[in-house]
């Protein structure tokens, strides 16, 4: 079930998984950015723990969850991720103010973080960010909704599909971000920001089990 301590979860979920793949993803933004991704997701979400920790009342919804992730972020983690995950956990949070998300209300949730990120990034499928890996996020987490996938089924399609998309980003070349820069000798290297999205994802999943 997708409740409020399942989202609280989530958040100690992805700190742990980004903390534990911080190397590789430094490593990926060494390649085909200026190698600060791993360092700057490991701060944003080791904030978030700590605020999340630190509030006297558990919160009462999973969007006020999603809400304090985006607040923090935006204020922890600077470059060009911070305010795109930012922008993420705050729309998503919009559509989550409720005690528990369905299927059809982890759809939601995962759109609306895709719209934010395109929102604010204003990259499309295709130009190696973050949005490659929502893109197949989004539409596997759809068609488990319509077939009657449960909330976990749902968020779990999302994260395989992710991780897929994450993977599928190393022979595109970059036109969005700092990778914009190499031009042509982006291709060859996964993004960093699909690749830390998947991990993402993949906390909602481990944060259900
Ligand atoms: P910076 O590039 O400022 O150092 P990070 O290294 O933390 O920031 O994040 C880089 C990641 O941000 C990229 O791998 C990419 O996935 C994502 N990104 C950059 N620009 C955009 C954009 N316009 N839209 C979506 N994602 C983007
Ligand atoms: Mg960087
Ligand atoms: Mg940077």
């Amino acid at each position: 079930t997708a409740d409020v301590a399942w989202a609280s979860r989530w958040v100690h979920e992805t700190a742990q998984s980004i903390a534990d793949h911080r190397d590789e993803l430094t490593e990926l933004d060494r390649q085909i950015g200026d190698g600060d991704h791993g360092e700057n997701m490991v701060r944003g979400f080791r904030a978030v723990v700590a605020k999340l920790d630190a509030l006297e009342e558990p919160p009462a919804t999973v969007g006020e969850v999603l809400k304090l992730v985006a607040t923090t972020l935006m204020s922890t983690v600077g470059g060009a991720a911070g305010p795109l995950y930012g922008t993420a956990y705050l729309r998503a949070s919009k559509v989550a103010d409720v005690t528990e998300l369905d299927g059809k209300g982890v759809v939601a949730v995962l759109e609306a973080a895709l719209e934010g990120v395109q929102a604010r990034g204003k990259a499309t499928a295709g130009e190696k960010t973050m949005v490659d890996a929502l893109v197949p996020a989004v539409e596997a987490a759809v068609a488990a909704a319509d077939s009657g996938g449960d909330a976990a089924q749902v968020f779990a399609a999302a994260a395989q599909a992710a991780q897929q998309g994450a993977e599928a980003t190393v022979p595109l070349v970059a036109t969005k971000g700092r990778a914009s820069y190499l031009g042509e000798r982006s291709a060859g290297h996964e993004d960093p920001g699909a690749a830390s999205t998947a991990l993402v994802l993949a906390a909602g999943v481990a944060a259900s089990e």
